[in-house]
């Protein structure tokens, strides 16, 4: 997970690809998932997928989120293959495309978050601002 934060920070979004069967893997690991080699590389992807499931968090345990609840959340089908959870913004709709974009939240985690692809930009959505914010997660922490 770190070498993914890392590459976030310089404006990618890679997912590990294996070099032998040539699979996606999410999350990061030792080893790909289809055929256990440990020849993994970093790859960029398309950043497109397919919202499977959506959901709210309406009384989640983190201080941050429950200032901001209800929280949208849901997983989403990477056209590349793997499956990720992600932070929906207000205009995902189940079974509609998206545009992921990868950042790095408030708490510096390495974060998923899944647009509409012609929707509005991650900067229109003031929870999602919030979320990608230094100062996000001041909000009824103290
Ligand atoms: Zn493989």
């Amino acid at each position: 997970m770190r070498e993914f934060a890392g590459r976030i920070r310089r404006g990618g979004f890679d997912l590990q690809r294996c070099a032998e069967c040539g699979a996606f893997l999410w999350p990061p690991r030792d080893a790909c998932a289809s055929c256990w080699s440990e020849r993994l590389l970093w790859a960029p992807v398309s950043a497109a997928g397919t919202a499977i499931a959506a959901t709210a968090l309406h009384a989640p345990l983190d201080a941050f989120f429950r200032a901001h609840a209800p929280w949208r959340i849901g997983s989403v089908r990477l056209d590349e293959g793997p499956v990720v959870y992600a932070h929906f913004s207000r205009d995902v709709v189940e079974g509609g495309a998206v545009r992921m974009e990868a950042r790095i939240d408030f708490a510096g985690r390495a974060v998923l978050i899944a647009l509409a692809p012609d929707g509005g930009r991650l900067e229109d959505d003031g929870d999602l601002v919030d979320l990608i914010s230094q100062r996000g997660g001041d909000n009824e922490r103290s």
